[in-house]
């Protein structure tokens, strides 16, 4: 896939114009914090590696993607972002980390960031989604970056064709930078003399030209150091757009790769149910875990997300489930915290389907209940599902239970179902117009995040998400934090008897 080494090696660093203290930081392959992505990865990636970084990235892009359409702050979105970059190992350090792996961690950004483009070139749609996602995770970054001379030194590296204004021009144009100036900031600044200025080819700045913002001579803007920032985002965004359509124009070469194409496939479509990624500790065989079959009623009533909800309830009502719900609620039983053991989850369907006789039970559903386990046929050990999964396969039919109520359910049902399942945990009829307008704009995981943080409230504040402002991503993840902040409750309530 690459295989030019020396060309696309990044660039070595160089010092900062007008800073005499740029330290470089040549013995790095990576030199910068930050990455502008001009160059693909060089070397031998495997294809865990490939698919283990896209998805580290896809986690934080998803996350970003859920603060827009939950209408966070900006403040709450850096905050959100930054976390998700630390849990998913995409914190970038600045250079002078010297206890850290900088060549690393740079290194699994650059792939993520490359496999992505690979995933999210192939529609307009795709690549609008990913260029305003991307240039919100480097705004942030560059934001948060507090290293005043590695800024200098990365955005000289971009060889953007800037110029800083001397102090003679800044002395001899001063009278006319003061009138260009339209923030206060810039002004007071300016009029001090202490603002620095940059000369851009004014083609580069066609907004602050139009919005009469800079000052303009012999065809250069003259910018101030604060409006440097939105050319940079811009900059970055309009390199990214160029990128995605060259790839997308290349990409058809990929098209007979069976190894890179459905991990792609993978990517994108999470991507376009709104859900970001897998829940990393769905796949557990369950064994070993203390819950039982009679247990599994109180704990839907408590702690299921509303597609389990439904099944379960629909198991109790009609004693039976259909195909791909037995499923979906067969492999979420399974898996992780809730972690039914095959002996408990035969006990369990085999009290679930109360009117059927022992001997239709063992002859046609004994057998796919262990095949689930990984203990008939090729023995697989199957994952539950996740929302991404959930959310775009096996579409259920009129008589179907599986799906996730906030996708497949008409509106009104989706709304009675809602306040049937969750008004004894505090959801009310006022929360519902928030939770439609979610689900009519396609973000069902958000709609779904939100009812977690009304239903407890006790635990997490509106935005907080099922913890660290995370959202859903998969039914087994809800339940297992769900418990875990009953259980940190109960710790906290003993603690209280006994103090
Ligand atoms: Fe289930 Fe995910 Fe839908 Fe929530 S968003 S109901 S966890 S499928």
């Amino acid at each position: 896939m690459y295989t030019n080494k020396e060309k696309a090696r990044p660039r070595p660093a160089k010092a900062a114009s007008g800073s005499g203290l740029v330290q470089t930081h040549s013995h790095l392959k990576y030199p910068h914090q930050l990455n502008f992505y001009d160059q693909p990865p060089v070397e031998d990636i495997t294809l865990e590696e490939f698919e283990t970084c896209a998805l580290s990235r896809l986690r934080v892009l998803g996350e970003i993607e859920s603060s827009f359409a939950r209408n966070r702050s900006w403040d709450e979105l850096v905050q959100i972002t930054n976390k998700q970059c630390e849990n998913h190992g995409l914190k970038l350090n600045a250079s002078t980390a010297i206890s850290q792996d900088l060549d690393g961690e740079r290194r699994r950004d650059h792939v993520g960031h490359f496999v992505l483009r690979l995933a999210f070139c192939r529609s307009e749609e795709l690549r609008r989604r990913f260029v305003k996602a991307e240039m919100t995770l480097f705004r942030v970054r560059y934001e948060s970056m507090t290293d005043i001379d590695e800024k200098n030194q990365f955005l000289q590296s971009l060889e953007l064709g800037w110029e800083a204004v001397t102090e003679k021009e800044l002395a001899e144009y001063h009278e006319h930078l003061v009138a260009a100036a339209t923030s206060k900031e810039v002004l007071e600044l300016t009029k001090q003399k202490k603002e620095r200025y940059y000369k851009v080819r004014w083609t580069r700045v066609p907004d602050l030209i139009e919005k009469r913002r800079v000052f303009l001579n012999a065809g250069m803007a003259w910018v101030p150091h604060r409006e440097i920032a939105s050319i940079i985002y811009q900059e970055f965004q309009t390199r990214l757009d160029k990128a995605l359509q060259m790839t997308a124009k290349a990409l058809p070469r990929l098209d007979e790769d069976t190894r890179i194409i459905p991990i792609l496939d993978n990517l994108s479509q999470g991507f376009l149910a709104g859900v970001s990624s897998e829940w990393g500790n769905a796949s557990s065989s369950g064994n070993g875990s203390e819950v039982t079959a009679d247990m599994v009623d109180d704990i839907a009533r408590k702690h299921y997300p509303a597609c389990m909800r439904n099944l379960h309830d629909c198991l109790r009502r009609d004693r039976h489930l259909k195909h791909f719900g037995r499923l979906q609620y067969g492999l979420f039983l399974k898996a992780c915290v809730l972690g039914l053991s095959i002996e408990e989850a035969l006990l369990f369907w085999r009290k679930s389907f109360s009117n059927m006789q022992d001997d239709k039970f063992n002859k046609e559903y004994r057998y796919n209940i262990r095949h689930s386990y990984g203990l008939e046929g090729k023995r697989a050990n199957y994952a539950a599902k996740s929302c991404q999964q959930i959310l775009l396969s096996d579409q259920p039919g009129s008589s179907d239970n599986h799906g996730c109520p906030y996708r497949h359910f008409a509106p009104e049902n989706l709304q009675s179902a809602l306040l049937s399942m969750y008004s004894s945990q505090g959801l009310t009829s006022g929360d519902l117009p928030e939770i439609m307008h979610t689900v009519k704009n396609g973000h069902y995981h958000v709609a779904c995040t939100r009812v977690f943080e009304i239903t407890h409230s006790k635990q997490v504040s509106k935005g907080e998400g099922i913890g660290g402002g995370e959202s859903v991503t998969h039914p087994n993840q809800y339940v297992t934090k769900s418990r875990e902040m009953e259980a940190r409750m109960q710790v906290k309530d003993e603690d209280v008897v006994m103090g």
